[in-house]
């Protein structure tokens, strides 16, 4: 099925484009540009879109997307949207809601299998466009990329599902069973570091159950989200279930949760947006699932495996730049091993190399952003004024090859006690505070002390200590002999205390928070029936 897609970056001045443009026209495609926009000569211009077509905002101011690498390098300009493009979107996904609900599941489900097969064509390319606009290395967001196909194939196959339960009725010549109903549209809210696998998690299982879209972007990856777009509709998505707007938290995200043609919000991102959105959600007595912040924690014991505990560390903590919710930004090593494997794991990590996630030799790219760096490097300033050791790192790269990018090198706090400031705050980049503990006990009490509780980490040999951390770890997620990354697509995904409010993400959750149970009783008896009543007569 072909879509109605109308070209993001066309160059048009002023209006809101409803010329059709050719297949291989790509959002932010080369020459393509708006000419009533602020950006320089060859940045393509994006729109929202709206219904299938992508829209100018009402008063026109943009904001630029630009390489955390390669600062100096402008890759877009976007509109920033207020209340009025929310609500354009948000009443084109009233109208999407009302047709893409009655496309049985499993038709629904087909569609979205072609999206997953239409990423699988894209992915390099998407891969590549990701790297540039937020700065991790390529391999990585070719895993970002392949976590949305994989969440596009479970969603393909949820269609001939979405099950509910049909159970016997208490009462003779009576049925009783329940049936899922999509919500109505759903505001989806994302943060920048999984631009798309992230999106994928929530977009997929929405669209699977009937509910149409309205999606606010992190303002740092506004492109892979219009690729994304793209896609869906090209795949057959009906044009006003998918809707984008792009912008500011505060002038596109907030009156997005806060439209009332809204009915059920999800977001992922900080603690504190989270707690907000959560509160203004329950006012209105919205469904709505937050997936929030970390402060992960790696526990080796004595007896682990040493060289897969120290990859594994290395990957969990330096991987992304650290900036992951789930990142590894605790290492908690026991007495017997601390000082040997503190050497070996400082010697390694000096060696990964920093650079552009473009250049295949890169292992840890750029931060996102200048603000975010400096968020960082503040921290490595309070961890040593607590008294933690710099074993590492800790300085503004001088290399001038790094020097147009927003890049902090891996690095080690050492000598870090619970309760300081590094041990307790989420702090989203390359930093590593390293912990020693006593014993197994010590290792449990000081990972679950934290306000967080997303993922976590033990490498041990003793599997009797293995499955005592599954149960005791205070965490959404516990692995074992791996690093606190690596969630798959299939199983649920989410965190305990302040890292969310009970929701889960990944295989079948999220498509019971995007559903509703009808219940149905279906009494062919002839007479009234009454239950708790009769039965006990
Ligand atoms: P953020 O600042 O909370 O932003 C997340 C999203 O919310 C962005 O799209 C942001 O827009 C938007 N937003 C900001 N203020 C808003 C408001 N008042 N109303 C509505 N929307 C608003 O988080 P971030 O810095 O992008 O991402 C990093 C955080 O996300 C970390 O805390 C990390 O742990 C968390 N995270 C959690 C998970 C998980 O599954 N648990 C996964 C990934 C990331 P702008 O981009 O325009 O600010
Ligand atoms: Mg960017």
């Amino acid at each position: 099925m072909t879509t109605s897609l109308q070209g993001p970056a066309v160059a048009h001045s002023g209006d809101s484009d409803t010329r059709g443009i050719d297949s291989q026209s790509r959002p932010g495609a080369e020459g393509q540009v708006r000419d009533n926009g602020p950006s320089r000569a060859g940045v393509p211009a994006f729109r929202n879109l709206i219904g299938g077509r992508w829209v100018d905002v009402a008063d026109g101011p943009t904001f630029e997307n630009r390489n955390p690498a390669r600062w100096d390098e402008v890759l877009g300009v976007f509109p920033r949207s207020t209340a009025a493009d929310v609500e354009l979107a948000v009443a084109s996904a009233r109208r999407g809601f009302e047709s893409w609900r009655n496309v049985p599941a499993p038709k629904r489900g087909e569609i979205l299998r072609r999206s997953g097969d239409l990423l699988t064509a894209r992915k390099d390319e998407i891969a590549e466009r990701m790297t540039r606009e937020m700065g991790k290395v390529l391999a990585e967001t070719r895993g970002d990329v392949q976590e949305a196909i994989d969440t596009a194939y479970y969603a393909a196959t949820e269609g001939r599902r979405l099950f509910s339960n049909t159970v016997p009725s208490e009462l003779p010549r009576k049925w009783a069973m329940a049936f899922r109903r999509p919500v109505g549209v759903a505001a989806i809210v994302t943060p920048w570091n999984f631009p798309l696998a992230v999106p994928s998690w929530k977009i997929y299982p929405a669209l699977l159950c009937g509910n149409a879209v309205v999606w606010k972007p992190a303002e740092e990856t506004p492109e892979t989200a219009a690729v994304f777009c793209e896609i869906l509709l090209e795949a057959g998505v009906h044009p006003e279930a998918v809707n984008l707007v792009f912008g500011y938290g505060e002038e596109a995200g907030q009156p997005l949760v806060e439209s009332p043609g809204i009915d059920v919000i999800s977001f992922t991102g900080s603690t504190g947006v989270g707690r907000e959105i959560g509160a203004r959600a329950g006012r209105q007595l919205k469904g709505v699932s937050l997936e929030l912040g970390g402060k992960n924690g790696q526990l080796v014991l004595d007896d682990a495996d040493l060289e897969l505990a120290l990859e594994g560390v290395l990957w969990g903590a330096f991987g992304t730049t650290g900036q992951r919710c789930t990142a590894t930004s605790r290492l908690l090593l026991q007495d017997g091993i601390h000082d040997g494997f503190l050497a070996e794991l400082e010697r390694r990590a000096a060696a990964l190399r920093l650079g552009d996630g473009l250049d295949p030799r890169s292992q840890v790219g750029p931060i996102i952003n200048e603000k975010q760096r400096h968020s960082i490097h503040g921290y490595v300033a309070v961890g040593r004024e607590e008294g933690a050791e710099l074993r590492l790192g800790g300085e503004l790269p001088d290399a001038p090859d790094l020097a147009g990018g927003w890049f902090y090198p891996p690095t080690i706090l050492a000598g870090v006690r619970p309760g300081m400031r590094v041990e307790q705050e989420e702090i989203f980049g390359p930093v590593l505070s390293v912990i020693r503990v006593r014993d197994f006990e010590e290792g449990v009490q000081v990972l679950n002390d934290t306000q967080y509780g997303l993922s976590s980490s033990v490498y041990t040999r003793d599997v009797a200590r293995a499955f005592e951390a599954m149960e005791r770890i205070e965490a959404g997620i516990t692995y074992v002999n791996s690093p606190t990354i690596g969630a798959e697509a299939h199983l649920p995904f989410g965190g305990v205390k302040n890292t969310g409010n009970g929701h889960r993400e990944g295989g079948w959750a999220p498509y019971t928070f995007f559903s509703e149970e009808k219940t149905v009783y279906v009494d062919y008896s002839g007479r009234l029936q009454k239950a708790q009543i009769d039965t006990h007569e």
